[in-house]
């Protein structure tokens, strides 16, 4: 874990066009750079960095994002992995890499099983809701009738709960 002062001097030190520059070559082009993109196969320079903003984009692929989502992307990496490779670049040493208290990691682990269980309910009752006889007469009807469509119901894994089952 890195921590925020930590971070925000990586922020500031990171110049956008100085780090893009080392994977691609980058021409002025008024306030921003321009260059071939190395998200897609890139043949006229769809690809602009603006220093002002601090933010890059594509306008083919539409790849976009800061400094940190640059590498991220790039090679692959993590959001901490590739906050280490700037404050390296910039010679930012205190990388503090806090090791969790026993009970964050408790909180974590807590955090993460919540998040599997409800993960775990919402598609089940979506499945009822999509596939069990009285999920499709009783619940996805009542849904559409109250306009849900049904890209909406699947994005929001909206679910059905047979009777007897809310003891
Ligand atoms: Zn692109």
């Amino acid at each position: 874990m890195i921590d925020r002062p930590t971070v925000d001097r990586i922020l500031d030190a990171a110049n956008i066009v100085d780090v893009i520059s080392e994977y691609v070559t980058l021409r002025k082009a008024g306030t921003s750079y321009k260059g071939l993109c190395p998200f897609h196969d890139d043949r006229t320079p769809s690809f602009s960095v603006s220093p002002a903003k601090g933010v890059y984009k594509c306008f083919s692929c539409g790849e976009a994002g800061n400094v940190v989502n640059f590498i991220m992307k790039h090679d692959q990496m993590t959001y901490p992995e590739a906050l280490k490779v700037l404050a390296k670049k910039y010679g930012i040493e205190e990388v503090h890499e806090r090791e969790l208290t026993n009970e964050e990691k408790q909180q974590e682990n807590e955090r993460e099983s919540m998040f599997l269980v409800n993960e775990w309910a919402a598609k089940y009752f979506h499945n009822l809701l999509i596939n069990n006889i009285d999920g499709k007469t009783i619940g996805l009807q009542y849904f559409r009738s109250r306009g849900f469509r049904d890209d909406i119901i699947e994005k929001f894994q909206l679910g059905f709960c047979l009777t007897g089952m809310q003891e």
